[in-house]
C-alpha cells in the first residue's frame, strides 16, 4: 500500500511538472512587430498595468524625476518622435518617457508596457539629440520586444505579479511585492540587448535620426564601465565592442 501511494504521489508530481512545462510552451506566439517566437503568459493590458504600477517606485529609487520641465519635455519629444514614426505606434502600449534626477548612475531602462526612463547621469553625457534617440530607441525595443513579459514567463512568477497588481500591491502580500520588485530589477539577457539594439537602429532610421550615433552611445557606456567598474544593470549587457559590430550590421540592413 505504502509503495503504491508514493508511486501515485510521484506520478502526480510528474504530471504537475509536465503541466507547467506544457503551459509554458503552449503559451507560444509570434511577436507581430519583431517576428520573434516567444513564450509569454500575460496580456499587453497586464504589461501596461504592471509598468504604470511600478513607475513611481522606479522613479523613487533614482531620486525622483528631474525637476527641469524643459529637459523632461525634450526627452518626451524625442521619445514620441521615435514612437510616432515607427511600428511602435501600432502596438497597444502607452509610451511615457521620464528623465530621472539620479546624477550618478549612468542608466536607462524600460518597464513592461511602455514606461521608459533615463537618468540625468546618462542624459548629461549625451552629445546630441540623435544619441538620446539611440538610448530611447533601444528602450522602446525592449517594450516592443516584450522582453520583461518573456522573462516573467521564464521565471514562472507571472501570476504573482499580475495578482499583486490586481490588489494594488498591498505591502502585506509579500509574494506580490517581491515579484514586483523582481520585475523592477529584472535584467535582460544578452539576446534581448542585441535585439533591442537592432530595433533601436530601425526606429532611429524610421524617425529620421542618424543611427551611427547609437555607436556613440556605446562609446559612452564603454568609458563609464572603465577597466574595473561595472555599473549594476550594464553588467548583464553584452560587451560594447560586440554590440557596435551588430549595430553596424543592423544599419546596413535597415538603411534607406
Ligand atoms: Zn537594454
Amino acid at each position: 500500500m505504502r509503495r503504491g501511494n508514493s508511486k501515485i504521489k510521484l506520478l502526480i508530481g510528474a504530471a504537475i511538472i509536465l503541466f507547467g512545462v506544457f503551459k509554458y510552451y503552449s503559451n507560444s506566439e509570434v511577436n507581430e512587430f519583431t517576428g520573434k517566437k516567444q513564450h509569454i503568459s500575460i496580456s499587453t493590458e497586464d504589461e501596461i498595468a504592471i509598468g504604470l504600477q511600478s513607475a513611481p517606485e522606479m522613479a523613487q529609487q533614482h531620486g525622483g524625476l528631474y525637476p527641469d520641465q524643459k529637459y523632461q519635455q525634450f526627452v518626451d519629444m524625442v521619445g514620441q518622435k521615435l514612437v510616432n514614426n515607427s511600428v511602435a505606434k501600432q502596438t497597444n502600449y502607452q509610451y511615457d518617457f521620464h528623465l530621472l534626477k539620479d546624477p550618478q548612475t549612468i542608466n536607462a531602462f524600460a518597464l513592461p508596457g511602455g514606461q521608459i526612463f533615463i537618468t540625468y547621469a546618462l542624459f548629461s553625457k549625451l552629445e546630441n539629440e540623435d544619441q538620446l534617440a539611440g538610448v530611447l530607441g533601444h528602450e522602446i525595443g525592449h517594450v516592443v520586444g516584450r522582453h520583461s513579459a518573456e522573462r516573467m514567463a521564464k521565471q514562472g512568477f507571472t501570476e504573482a505579479v499580475v495578482n499583486g497588481v490586481a490588489v494594488g500591491i498591498d505591502p502585506n502580500t509579500a509574494q506580490g511585492a517581491a515579484a514586483l520588485a523582481n520585475v523592477i530589477n529584472m535584467s535582460y539577457g544578452r539576446d534581448d540587448e542585441l535585439e533591442s539594439d537592432e530595433l533601436g537602429v530601425r526606429f532611429m532610421i524610421d524617425a529620421g535620426y542618424n543611427p551611427m550615433e547609437l555607436i556613440g552611445v556605446m562609446e559612452i557606456l564603454k568609458a563609464d564601465a572603465g577597466p574595473n567598474k561595472t555599473p549594476e544593470r550594464m553588467s548583464t549587457h553584452p560587451d560594447p565592442e560586440n554590440r557596435i559590430e551588430k549595430i553596424k550590421e543592423a544599419i546596413e540592413k535597415y538603411k534607406k
